[in-house]
């Protein structure tokens, strides 16, 4: 390692607080340092944050980070201050633009957060052009491509905006992108093939389980009674959320909150808050829920219905078990489900249908496969994992595999 990643290091430490780098953090960061454009794609948790965030603090000028999210951005906005980072960011919901831009023009910030509905304003580039640049970091990149779960058509400024800073590197940062949506980032950003770095996609903690739905609060229920550390139950409506709330917290007694965006925002924020802190509570949401969550002891995630797609899946189970001891993500679906999709696919623009009823035969070939579930998402997200991982319900429950835990009773009672 070179002496810029030494210098990094004792930053982590000093700024960060942290004793070492996690997965390719190294990799991406020696490449930033170094002013090449990079596309990284990691998995929630993985700290992609802190792939520029400490960059920023090393190199001159400011580092822009484009985010969609507006509450997000203030999450990240507080937690780099918290670390002594100067940091801004200019949204709608800010008063004190005067300030922010005065303080980027002299040089002061290492970071700036803005939206990308900026990047096609005039006034923004000229602010641009006014300040030393060392970055430009964009996060949830694959909102670019429309092969993405998520695009967004103010991304495609991005691009326009960046090529007037020709010398800025560019860090395009993603958690969910199959190979297609990789290489459409690389060719939309402008990010050569070289620059592609790819983090390890298994949570081998994670036990996944996809099970028909019969019957949702019994089958939940039970899993509640196995799992008794905290958890996340996805519903489809706000309505649903609701009323499973209810009837899981009358079937187990456990302590269990709703979270969906009709509820009085004091409320939601209040069962957010109790969940983070909670070491048994459940929380019954619509998807809404757990962006920009940071609690490492969820021990299940349930989905009470077919998630929009298997980077979706990947994002919301990703969410069980980031502190590495074993945690279950059960899905449950039913015909109905497909059924609804096939529909929506239906109402959607021409230009989007085809991508669209890939996703869901994508996600369909997970439902449905009788072989390991593990290896279906990795090999969607463009790994060669090994056949079997031995930690699903089709790898568990298949014929002729022994049951490890009925053998070594067998064994001790021998
Ligand atoms: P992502 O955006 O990839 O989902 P974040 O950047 O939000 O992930 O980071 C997730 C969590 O991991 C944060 O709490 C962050 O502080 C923590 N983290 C990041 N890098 C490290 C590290 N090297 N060591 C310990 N914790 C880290
Ligand atoms: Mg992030």
């Amino acid at each position: 390692p070179g002496p810029a990643l030494a210098e990094a290091r004792g930053k982590l430490r000093e700024v960060f607080g942290f004793d070492d780098f996690r997965g390719v953090q190294p990799q991406v960061i020696e490449r930033v340092l170094d002013g090449r454009s990079t596309l990284a794609v990691m998995p929630t948790g993985a700290g992609k944050s802190l792939t520029y965030q400490l960059p920023a603090t090393m190199l001159k000028g400011t580092c822009v980070v484009v985010s969609p999210l507006i509450a997000l951005m203030h999450d990240q906005l507080r937690a780099a201050r918290a670390n002594g980072i100067a940091a801004a960011t200019l949204t709608s919901a800010d008063a004190d633009w005067r300030e922010t831009m005065d303080a980027f023009r002299a040089g002061q910030l290492d970071l700036l957060y803005v939206a990308p509905e900026r990047a096609s304003q005039p006034a923004f580039r000229d602010l641009l052009s006014s300040a030393p640049i060392a970055l430009f970091a964009i996060d949830e990149a694959h909102c670019v491509s429309e092969w993405g779960h998520d695009f967004r058509p103010d991304y495609r400024q991005l691009r326009p905006l960046m090529d007037a800073f020709a010398g800025v590197p560019r860090l395009a940062l993603t958690a969910t992108a199959d190979a297609h949506t990789r290489a459409d980032i690389l060719t939309q950003l402008d990010i050569p093939e070289s620059g592609l770095i790819v983090a390890g996609f298994d949570r081998s903690n994670i036990r996944y389980a996809i099970r028909h739905r019969d019957n949702p609060v019994r089958q939940i229920a039970d899993l509640m009674r196995t799992e008794p550390g905290p958890g996340i139950v996805y519903a489809p409506t706000r309505a649903k959320v609701e009323q499973l709330a209810d009837k899981l917290a009358a079937a187990t007694g456990r302590p269990v909150r709703p979270y969906h965006a009709g509820l009085d925002p004091a409320v939601r924020a209040g069962n957010q808050a109790a969940f983070v802190e909670s070491e048994d509570m459940v929380i019954v949401a619509t998807i809404a829920f757990g962006m920009g969550i940071d609690k490492p002891d969820v021990r299940f995630v349930a989905h009470a219905g077919l998630p929009k797609s298997i980077e979706a899946y990947y994002q919301e189970t990703g969410r069980a078990g980031r502190d590495g001891d074993a945690a279950q993500a059960v899905m449950l679906w039913g015909a109905d489900d497909f059924a609804r999709a096939r529909q929506r696919i239906g109402e959607v623009p021409e230009d989007r249908r085809t991508s669209e009823r890939t996703r869901l035969d994508a996600l369909a070939g997970l439902v449905e496969t009788a072989g390991c579930r593990r290896a279906v998402l990795l090999r969607h997200f463009g790994e060669d994992p090994p056949e079997r991982c031995g930690n699903c319900d089709n790898c568990l429950e298949a014929p002729g595999v022994l049951d490890v835990t009925e053998l070594a009773q067998k064994l001790l009672s021998a």
